[in-house]
């Protein structure tokens, strides 16, 4: 199964991009599939002649700030989307999910629109499936957004406060509850199970029954392993792919996985005698160890 990019790979995405397309007058927009268009007749209309000014994320939306308008378009990579710039040096930046035959080739049978600035340089927006879409709104209406987001690790609504009381009186899943986006922006399923894992809480527990120190552990968890994984770029499988100078590299976080994906191999806490699980839980894979997570 494909793994949606969460949290840090957006970000990673985002700070890979924006040294290159901001304050540049966007001339021509091509739109090659009108799927991923939200809710725009005149789609187009509204961007030419506007330059990025910011790029912005909140979970695993990312925000484009337009001026003059003062409007934003939002990207939603989803499962399969990526967003690749190009320079007529044919210098490639960006991120997203990928595919090293095509990803040299710009566009490709999977590019769905194509932002054109006034130096001829190219922003690409690709996706494989289609889930992916962009949206444009104005400030009302990202705002109604932004607060359908719960707290979000990096930003100043996460803190111990607002994280302890949002594990009053709910009867699910740990698992489950971390997942949801209007609880806690951006975490999916492998930080999810990373972050039960080293909080030495089994990702099945009820959040109910969880004591206040396993929540401070949860707590100190979610910032440390996501502040790691946006240092490492975010986590590669086999789609995820960033893309600097033309050279494709990995998100470095898959190096310190310790419970995803890691089924079958012992435990780097415990030792040899017990080995990572991976039970199908909430809907998703979920990994865990056993003996160390209570
Ligand atoms: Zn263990």
């Amino acid at each position: 199964m494909k793994n949606m990019p969460e949290l840090p790979e957006v970000e990673t995405v985002r700070r890979i991009l924006t040294p290159y397309v901001l304050n540049k007058k966007i001339i021509k927009v091509q739109i090659l599939a009108d799927k991923i268009i939200k809710g725009e007749k005149d789609f187009a209309q509204k961007i030419i002649g506007q330059s990025f000014t910011k790029i912005n994320r909140r979970g695993k939306l990312l925000i484009f700030q337009l001026f003059p308008s003062n409007l934003y378009l939002c990207a939603h990579l989803k499962m399969t989307g990526q967003l690749m710039y190009a320079n007529k040096n044919v210098f490639k930046v960006g991120g997203g999910h990928g595919d090293n035959r095509i990803d040299f080739h710009l566009p490709h049978q999977y590019t769905r629109a194509i932002f054109i600035f006034e130096d001829k340089s190219k922003l690409f927006f690709n996706d494989l499936r289609l889930f992916a879409y962009l949206k444009i709104v104005d400030k009302k209406i990202l705002e109604k957004i932004y607060s359908a987001y719960g707290i979000e690790p990096g930003l100043e609504n996460f803190n111990w406060n607002n994280f302890k009381n949002l594990f009053k009186k709910s009867q699910r899943s740990l698992k489950a509850f971390l997942l949801d986006q209007s609880k806690i922006a951006g975490l999916g399923n492998i930080y999810v199970d990373e972050i039960c894992y080293y909080a030495k809480i089994k990702p099945m527990r009820k959040i109910s029954d969880l004591s206040v120190t396993e929540i401070k552990r949860l707590y100190t968890a979610c910032k440390i392993i996501i502040a790691k994984a946006i240092d490492h770029c975010g986590t590669t499988f086999q789609h995820f792919k960033i893309m600097e100078n033309g050279k494709v590299k990995k998100g470095g976080f898959f190096n310190y996985l310790q419970v995803f994906r890691q089924e079958g191999k012992a435990c780097k806490r415990c030792g040899s005698k017990y080995l990572i699980k991976k039970i199908k839980f909430a809907g998703r894979g979920t990994h865990f160890c056993d003996h160390c997570q209570a």
